[in-house]
């Protein structure tokens, strides 16, 4: 989508710390961390958010939290635990319309979320 931020990052038409790439995914840390670790994992394809995960592209998910997995261990937050997050719409607090996973670890996480 030309207009998406997310797929300028992921197409190198604006600036990002990409710390992870694969054929499905980038990863790169987020511009307003929440946590001494926030990354986002951001699929490739431009899919608007959670609601559009189905059949067809369902294995992304998946595929998602092993490299989240992978990231955890590299970034030294796997022992104490983290927290993925994906929100979807405007309830659910999401600001970027592709959808991407926050991982989030390095403090305790509080539940509820606000
Ligand atoms: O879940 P939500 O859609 O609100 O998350 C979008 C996230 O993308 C925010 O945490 C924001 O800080 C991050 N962001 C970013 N780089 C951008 C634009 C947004 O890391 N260029």
């Amino acid at each position: 989508m030309s207009d998406c931020i997310f797929c300028k990052i992921i197409n190198r038409e604006i600036e990002s710390k990409i710390i992870y790439e694969d054929d499905y995914v980038v990863a790169f840390p987020d511009i307003n961390p929440q946590a001494p670790v926030h990354l986002l994992i951001v699929p490739k394809a431009h899919i608007d958010s959670p609601l559009d995960i189905d059949d067809k592209n369902k294995e992304l998910v998946g595929h998602v939290y092993v490299i989240a997995k992978k990231l955890a261990k590299q970034y030294g937050i796997d022992s104490k635990g983290y927290r993925i997050v994906s929100n979807c719409g405007d309830d659910g607090g999401q600001t970027v319309h592709h959808i991407h996973f926050h991982l989030l670890g390095g403090r305790f996480m509080t539940w509820p979320p606000g």
